[in-house]
């Protein structure tokens, strides 16, 4: 029989923190805990395998499952001297979700399972507080009529018509009635009364009766919850974190205690550091008698931990250092105690019941980059963690967030803060007002920034939050769940900003009389918690010294290469800023486009319509210059770093005017007739260019075309040299699929090389000749490549396009539908194929080294600036990996992940060896 349940306790525990795969990460913390000696009450995990057979088992509980289930419940009720469902003495307990990783607010807990009118009254006289007995029913009928009776069903609701919603309106019609602020003014016969109405709505709404079986609750929490792991905002958090379906949830049932007891009771969540700035003081919030969902639901707007973390927003609220010094100082040594043993940032929850402190969880808490990297150098220099683990603690993602704008504070001194709220997720972000989810995710298809401002803090918004620049809402806490959510993706974003009031129904918000609608325009500074009306410029947050110190230590344990796609001597100083050891891709065409641009595509133009070899070589001598111009540009820029120059790719039509005005502009200019450039426009056209008449194509028609380019390199190269400065650039032909084209090309390269070391009077120039490979045959054929090529780069974006047959330009027709059903993994253009793509990438690097050993090997696609595929590189022993330059960091940490990762698989697999 399989074991499903485990134990734990104080006089016993089944599991530990390394069971997280079978015990989620609550479960297996709360093991550890318990082993450490640390006050939790008792409880049992059931298993993630268990949720997965509860699911093959068409929604039923696997066999042996309950009687194990009850076994456990057993050793609970004897630890807590209390029983489950006893008249008397009655145990409570509590249902929680608990996936490998965890997933903020996205499943479902059920709080006070038992209460029913056989243990109610034994409860009042046990605690003597009715109220509280009272307050926790409506809490169980409200989380279980809305969780196991309504979601775990299937039934979708319209909005605004869910059970939960419909209860919770008739307390606020009671609070209204009498005239209360707080849920804490709620009188016995009021929490009574609201039982009561909430099961007749139950009773009306579902139309089944609240349960009043002890047992019965007990198992429709636990399969509820398992069922929330198929819910709508799991799976939605699912997909963008990337987590898979097949791990499926852990049920942690736990004795209840409370922290609503009254005023020597207490609830709270905390961080042993600081989640958004990384500052190492424990940093928190709580609530005197309170329930956690509470603190986390953004209801009330919480009390601060301590008098060192208050910030103006809570500057007046009593914290709980001040209010219960005693636990306070028991909570801080678990705290650091959890932090030593864990050597990482713990995100906690703790209760305390009538003056007793138990902790509830403990994890590793999410953080924004800033916060991660800071706390990363910090560990360090306190010896807390390696140099390696250092390096791990940074996601590649979370640098991007680094490197991302924060809001100009010269523009900012001048701008009117119309809000202020919790500094929630760090950095700038402008855009227009929307206030539904739905929209925010709507507005960014169409290409819209957005800002989306919501009354408070909700999980179900997760497509919206991710969808929008910032997020800001009304009401809530830092740790309210959707600021742990924006805090994970490294969101610009500010919660309970209590001056704004929303009105989602009819697309508004008032601040100070004042009204903003829907499609306005705010900033958010989120650092600050400020909010301003309007757009503020942002600026670039890279001058960080500890930034720079964090990435001197990842090139420590770097191998790969990273190099920079640029095409301008602008985006090669960028580049080099962000630590590129050269260009791995400079896309001479380039030139023709944006800024200056004119007068050298006019050439091309000339060139382009050129009826004669002499005419077309008469376009070519002018254009030279220019060309030559450009290239020396970057050369210059990036030092005697290699520069890997890449002679004109896309199909000539491109360059060809398609608008009748334009037409009508370059045949005046050219002094020719209209009708020449549209019948030329016409004869370039292909059925498809992307397989047309492109790349080394236009090279083997046109040799005179390459031969200008290479003199160029070769010029600015040499002209450099004379100069004093180091120039290497390395000449690489496109789309190539077979060794003659190489051949030929090559024919061009020596002879322009020994004109220009002539006419120079240079002994030799530092260059060499490479191909890219984007073609399957040349995959297929790259042994043979290798023998004329020193250097081959896999454009991916083309090799992709080929591979799958896929166009690289329309793929958005249908990739949706393939990434839905799940027939691929993700989009291959972002994210190299590892499995079919990355074969050809593989084949040939073994080719190509078999016919020259000390063949470079890099990519210039797309995907060499993602963490994925950076790794996959690494394995596959490319030399390098060339992206668009604000990823040059990133692609750096990645390929610092990949020799740790490598490096501690091996010294795992020689451990397992020795045993
Ligand atoms: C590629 O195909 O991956 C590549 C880098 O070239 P381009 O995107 O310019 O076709
Ligand atoms: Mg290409």
């Amino acid at each position: 029989m399989k074991k499903y349940v485990y134990f734990f306790g104080s006089r016993k525990t089944d599991g530990k923190a390394e069971m997280k795969n079978l015990l989620g990460g609550k479960g297996a913390n709360l093991a550890e805990m318990s082993r450490l000696g640390i006050p939790v009450p008792a409880g049992f995990t059931i298993t993630t395998d268990c949720c997965n057979d509860y699911f093959a088992n068409r929604a039923r509980f696997p066999e042996g499952m309950k009687e194990q289930v009850k076994k456990a419940l057993k050793l609970v009720e004897e630890e807590m001297g209390m029983r489950f469902g006893d008249r008397d003495n009655s145990l409570l307990l509590s249902s929680r979700s608990g996936a490998r990783s965890s997933m903020p607010g996205m499943m479902e807990t059920v709080l006070n399972i038992g209460l029913c009118s056989k243990t109610i009254p034994g409860l009042i006289k046990k605690t003597g507080n009715e109220r509280f007995v009272f307050d926790s029913y409506r809490r169980l009928i409200t989380m279980y009529s809305d969780v196991v009776m309504e979601k775990a069903e299937g039934i979708e609701p319209e909005e605004g018509k869910g059970i939960r919603v419909q209860l919770e309106a008739i307390m606020d019609g009671l609070k209204r009635s009498k005239g209360y602020k707080n849920d804490t003014d709620l009188k016995v016969e009021d929490l009574k009364y609201l039982c009561d109405e909430y099961k007749k709505k139950v009773m009306e709404v579902l139309d089944r009766p609240f349960p009043d079986d002890p047992m019965g609750q007990l198992w429709g929490s636990i399969g509820a919850v398992f069922k929330s792991w198929n819910g709508k905002r799991a799976v939605a958090y699912r997909r963008i974190e990337g987590i898979p379906d097949t791990w499926g949830t852990a049920v942690n049932v736990q004795a209840m205690v409370f922290g609503n007891m009254g005023d020597s009771s207490a609830t709270g969540v905390a961080f042993t550091r600081n989640p958004a700035t990384g500052d190492k003081r424990f940093y928190g919030e709580w609530l005197p008698n309170a329930q956690g969902e509470d603190v986390v639901a953004g209801i009330r707007t919480p009390n601060p931990i301590n008098e060192a973390t208050k910030n103006e927003q809570n500057m007046h609220l009593p914290s709980l250092e001040k209010a219960m010094p005693g636990l306070y100082r028991q909570l801080h040594d678990i705290q650091r105690r959890l932090e030593r043993h864990y050597r990482d940032m713990q995100d906690i929850e703790f209760t305390i019941q009538e003056g007793k402190l138990y902790m509830l969880q403990t994890r590793i808490g999410k953080r924004t980059g800033t916060a991660a990297l800071n706390m990363a150098m910090d560990m360090l220099k306190e010896g807390l963690i390696s140099e390696p683990i250092a390096v791990m603690r940074l996601k590649p993602e979370q640098l991007d967030e680094l490197l991302h704008p924060i809001v100009d504070p010269r523009a900012e001194k001048t701008a009117t803060i119309i809000a202020r709220g919790l500094p929630a997720g760090p950095g700038g972000a402008s855009g227009h007002i929307v206030f539904r989810a739905e929209d925010a995710v709507e507005w960014e298809k169409n290409g819209k920034k957005v800002i989306l401002v919501r009354e408070e803090t909700n999980p179900e918004d997760v497509a919206g939050m991710r969808a929008a620049e910032g997020i800001l809402t009304a009401r809530g806490g830092m740790t309210s769940h959707a600021a742990l959510v924006a805090r994970g993706w490294g969101k610009c974003c500010i919660v309970g900003a209590g001056a704004i009031h929303v009105d989602p129904v009819d697309g508004k918000m008032t601040v100070d009389g004042k009204t903003y609608k829907e499609g306005d325009i705010l900033t958010l500074n989120g650092t600050k918690g400020y909010v301003y009306e309007g757009r503020i410029g942002m600026i670039d947050a890279t001058e960080n010294p500890r930034f720079q110190n964090f990435m001197k230590l990842v090139d420590k344990y770097r191998k790969l290469g990273v190099r920079a796609n640029a095409d301008t001597p602008a985006d090669a100083a960028t580049a080099r800023n962000f630590g590129a050891e050269g260009i791995g891709l400079f896309r001479t065409e380039h030139m023709f486009y944006g800024e200056n641009s004119e007068k050298p595509l006019f050439l091309l133009r000339q060139m382009i319509l050129s009826n004669t070899v002499e005419e077309r070589k008469s376009a070519l001598d002018k254009l030279f210059s220019y060309v030559k111009g450009d290239i020396k540009a970057t050369l210059k820029v990036m030092q005697g770093l290699p520069v890997t120059i890449r002679l004109l790719d896309p199909p000539l039509h491109e360059f060809v005017p398609q608008e009748e005005v334009q037409q009508k502009e370059l045949a005046d200019s050219l002094g020719i007739d209209v009708k020449e450039i549209v019948i030329r426009g016409e004869l370039l056209h292909e059925l498809n260019p992307m397989m047309g008449h492109r790349g080394v194509r236009l090279g083997i028609t046109y040799p005179e075309v390459s031969e200008m380019q290479i003199r160029a390199i070769f010029e600015a190269a040499a002209e450099l040299i004379k100069e004093k400065t180091k120039a290497i650039p390395e000449i690489m032909i496109p789309v190539t699929c077979d060794v003659n084209e190489l051949k030929e090309q090559d024919k061009i390269i020596k002879r322009i090389y020994k004109e220009v070391l002539s006419k120079f009077n240079l002994r030799k120039i530092d260059y060499k000749m490479g191909t890219m490979i984007e073609i399957p045959r040349a995959c297929l054929l790259a042994d043979e490549m290798a023998e004329e090529a020193e250097f081959f780069s896999f454009g991916t974006n083309d090799l992709t396009q080929m591979g799958f047959g896929f166009s690289r330009d329309d793929i958005g027709g249908f990739l949706g539908a393939y990434l839905e059903k799940k027939i691929l993994k993700a989009d291959p253009f972002q994210t190299i194929d590892q499995e079919g793509i990355g074969q050809l990438i593989e084949m040939a690097i073994t080719k190509g080294r078999s016919t020259r050993k000390d063949l470079k090997v890099g990519i210039c696609g797309e995907q060499g600036g993602d963490p994925a595929s950076v790794k996959f590189c690494y394995k596959a022993g490319l030399t390098y990996v060339s992206c668009s330059p604000y990823r040059v960091p990133i692609a750096r940490l990645a390929a610092a992940h990949a020799t740790i990762e490598a490096s501690s698989g091996k010294k795992k697999a020689a451990k397992k060896k020795k045993r």
